[in-house]
């Protein structure tokens, strides 16, 4: 048992966290990684309507008893999402955790501190990390540049930020991006945070709503195949280097590109169909370079309580060891 400030924060009995996933992050992973002790939240994008969310915290509900939370998203996107609605449904279905991503949540700030909701941050710089903490977030994600999806502009790998936002910040953090074994785990918690967060780890896992030829490609590619796609936009996305990625970085490359010229490309919906029927060259696929770490397919609870177990040994007989030596 490793037990640190996110443990007592979330009420959970393993410091990891899933992070929310578009399309991927629904009550049949979140419920699973609840079951296993760890802390999960469902992305509320992926459902489309506040009504759809609620149906599907009502499902993750019958499927644990233990903590979750939703995830909420602050990014451009192609159409405009219902934020408020969202909330709503978080607050009137006894939400206890939101995790906002992107953007500043502040605006919601407010409303989230009545209802009593715990809101951590996921973020990529230590200036963000101090302002969500200045504004009232409760806990912190800092997301370093080897992460999957969105990793800002500043491109600082977590080896620099973890230890930079635990000088920075009094509330807990948990590290993320990079991370998908125990190795990591331990890394992090020596570099000062309270935990790990892990994104794409969690997509090549049995329970993860994803056709096996995407969890196939997460195990068969390696660190080298990511690709940052719409730098141009200043809207950088880490994603799978495949047809569709390479697609949009030609047109980048020729010049002035909107995104009115990608958007059938890198749209969410042409994504969903790509993990639904496992055709992976269709459209882009959110992946982190931890995709050098990931060599099988296990369940949720195999996973945690490997990478945790692994830690454990590592920090009560390798490092153990070392100190006395
Ligand atoms: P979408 O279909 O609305 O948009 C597709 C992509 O285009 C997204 O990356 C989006 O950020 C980008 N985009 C849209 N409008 C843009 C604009 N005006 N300028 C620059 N970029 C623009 O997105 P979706 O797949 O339905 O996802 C919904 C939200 O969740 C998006 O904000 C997306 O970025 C985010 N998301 C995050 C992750 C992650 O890893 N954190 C992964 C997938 C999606």
């Amino acid at each position: 048992m490793i037990k640190t400030r996110i443990t007592e924060f979330f009420g959970v009995e393993h410091p990891v966290v899933q992070g929310g996933l578009m399309w991927v992050a629904t009550s049949q992973l979140t419920a699973a990684v609840a079951n296993a002790g760890a802390m999960g939240f469902m992305t509320a994008l992926s459902f489309g309507t506040a009504d759809r969310l609620r149906e599907e915290i009502r499902k993750c509900r019958d499927m644990t008893d233990k903590p979750f939370g939703i995830n909420l998203t602050f990014l451009p996107t192609l159409t405009p999402p219902d934020y408020p609605g969202y909330i709503q449904v978080c607050v009137e279905e006894g939400i206890r955790f939101i995790e906002t991503a992107g953007r500043n949540p502040e605006p919601y700030m407010p409303y989230l501190k009545e209802a009593g909701i715990k809101v951590i941050h996921k973020c990529t710089s230590v200036r963000h990390a101090i302002k969500a903490q200045k504004i009232g977030c409760d806990a912190v994600s800092i997301d370093g540049f080897e992460c999957a999806g969105h990793p800002g502009e500043d491109d600082v790998t977590s080896l620099i930020l973890i230890p930079l936002t635990a000088d920075a910040l009094t509330i807990p953090f948990v590290a993320s991006g990079g991370f998908g074994d125990g190795r990591g785990l331990a890394g992090a918690l020596a570099l000062g945070a309270d935990g790990i967060n892990m994104g794409t780890r969690f997509v090549a896992t049995k329970e993860a709503p994803v056709h096996g030829n995407v969890k196939q490609a997460l195990v068969d590619h390696d660190e080298l195949n990511t690709r940052l796609i719409m730098r141009t936009l200043r809207n950088s996305e880490r994603v799978l280097l495949n047809e569709a990625a390479q697609n949009v970085l030609d047109i980048e490359a020729a010049g002035n590109a909107s995104i009115d010229d990608i958007r059938h490309i890198v749209s969410g919906k042409v994504g969903l169909d790509m993990i639904r029927e496992g055709d992976t060259e269709k459209g882009v696929l959110s992946t982190g370079q931890v995709m050098g770490l990931i060599r099988d397919v296990p369940s949720v609870a195999e996973l945690i309580h490997r990478i945790v177990g692994d830690a454990e040994s590592i920090i009560k007989r390798r490092l153990a060891a070392m100190a006395q030596a």
